[in-house]
């Protein structure tokens, strides 16, 4: 069966679960399209207070969720926990502020009368997601989607179907009427199937450029509004005059956390010459004092890659980076453990023609680039391919916060960790995809923005 949970610390098949049925698919269409109607006509206010019960229950289920999460993809419970109070959070944001993002918007016209724009839903959203942070990346859709009056119907990855279930049910516990969001175990043909349905009208997808660039061909033939979230490259970049203990107290964590599988984690560490030598010492100690180890136990610092695939897939990578010249400053030893675990791994050395410069690491492994000057910084920061986000120590912010302008990426973070917030706007540019999720943006981005002309 292509869904399963099969923790990823034991290598043990904890459950499996059929695909859906095409019955299954055509009765999500149709309470979905139901829901579409019926939420037209009904107060946002009604879905706000439903949307807070869903937090709620969240946070009463907090110590299952976060058990199932670690079981399905393997992250430390710790993270786990994070990442359910995490998302009960982003539900009260949009319940708090929703209606008052989606109040129609008075336009001045010399035209006769008043103009006015309201945000109305549009239908079906079907959202594409990925098993990195199984709740947070449903959540970041959900909420506004569920405000704005958009059912859902959702495709999770395959290898966390135990969270994606989850995750419905507690938002039909919390009294959400049915249609409002349907987990299905879709094959990629559904997938398709169900972006063709005309009562389908947006598609989000959060994921890999090779799944994106496949569910926005299927999108952009059927003529449906889409958000990508993929991958990135994110630059750390570290400025000569930078305070090395803040760097060191950001740096590592902005790589091994979630055992390096995020998107917006820093992949390449940008540093200046005089601050170089100092930054590889301070990342090789962070990085020596993970302890490995089962992702229930609180000991545990450094938990299992998700799967035995993506393992393989990241070992190659290095493989194929030293065989171009890079060295190994740090790590890439096995580890003598069961499960999917990766040491984590400092690469220098890297130069241009080094696949390791332009192709994402999904794990536990950070690059290291040496620079002689500010101008060459940015340079190579955006000498690449993705442009999600970003990182940057400087000594003064409000010249950092000058320099991250000339980044091109969505996002930077000035002498700070880079943390999702609800009322902050997620996304990338290039191959990192376009739209935006989260924050007001997040809520206009499957609304139809009817204008209304009133003699
Ligand atoms: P994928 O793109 O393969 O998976 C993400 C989701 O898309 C899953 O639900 C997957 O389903 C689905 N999917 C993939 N291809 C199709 C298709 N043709 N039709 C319909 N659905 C599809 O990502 P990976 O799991 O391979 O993750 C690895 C890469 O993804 C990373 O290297 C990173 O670049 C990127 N990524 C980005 C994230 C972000 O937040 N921007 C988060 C996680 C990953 P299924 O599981 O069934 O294959």
């Amino acid at each position: 069966m292509a869904y399963a949970t099969i923790n990823p610390y034991n290598n043990k098949v904890v459950k499996e679960y059929p695909n859906a049925t095409e019955k299954e698919l055509q009765a999500a269409l149709a309470t979905g399209h139901a829901r579409y109607k019926k939420n037209r006509q009904q107060p946002i206010a009604e879905r706000a207070k439903i949307l807070h019960n869903v937090a709620a229950k969240l946070r009463e289920h907090s110590d299952e969720l976060a058990r199932a999460c670690t079981i399905d993809m393997g992250k430390l419970l710790s993270e786990s926990k994070g990442e359910v109070e995490l998302v009960a959070m982003i539900a009260d944001w949009f319940a708090d502020h929703g209606e008052e993002m989606l109040a129609p918007e008075k336009i001045d016209t010399i035209a006769t009368g008043t103009a006015e724009v309201h945000h109305s839903p549009t239908g079906i959203v079907v959202l594409v997601e990925p098993w990195n942070f199984p709740y947070y990346q449903i959540m970041r859709v959900f909420a506004p989607n569920f405000m704005v009056g958009n059912p859902m119907i959702l495709k999770h990855a395959s290898n966390t179907p135990t969270s994606a279930k989850m995750f419905a049910d507690i938002v039909a516990e919390a009294g959400a009427p049915k249609g409002s969001l349907v987990n299905l175990f879709l094959t990629y043909d559904q997938v398709t199937e169900a972006i063709k349905d005309p009562r389908v009208q947006g598609v989000a997808l959060t994921g890999s450029e090779r799944g994106g660039t496949s569910v926005a061909a299927a999108a952009g033939k059927s003529l449906k509004k889409n958000t990508m979230e993929l991958g990135g490259m994110d630059p750390f970049v570290v400025l000569g005059d930078a305070n090395m203990d803040d760097v060191n107290n950001v740096a590592w964590r902005a790589r091994l956390y979630n055992a390096g599988q995020v998107c917006t984690s820093s992949k390449r560490f940008i540093v200046m010459d005089n601050v170089y030598d100092q930054f590889v010492e301070d990342l090789k100690k962070n990085f020596s004092k993970v302890v490995p180890g089962d992702p229930l136990d609180p000991a545990t610092s450094l938990a299992p890659m998700n799967s035995k695939k993506a393992k393989n897939k990241l070992q190659k990578q290095v493989d194929a980076a030293i065989a171009a010249g890079a060295k190994v400053a740090y790590g890439n030893k096995p580890i003598d453990l069961p499960g999917q675990f990766f040491m984590p791994t400092i690469l220098t050395d890297i130069d241009k023609n080094n696949p390791a410069y332009s192709e994402e690491m999904f794990g536990p492994v950070a690059t290291v680039y040496k620079v002689h000057s500010e101008k060459e910084a940015v340079e190579v920061a955006n000498d690449n391919p993705y442009g999600l986000g970003g990182i940057l120590f400087a000594g003064d912010a409000n010249h950092g916060a000058e320099v991250a302008t000339q980044i091109e990426t969505g996002m930077v973070y000035v002498n700070n960790f880079m943390a999702s917030l609800p009322e902050l706007p997620f996304g990338g540019v290039k191959l990192s995809g376009y739209g935006r999720e989260m924050s007001h943006m997040g809520e206009m981005a499957f609304t139809n923005e009817q204008l209304i002309v009133k003699a």
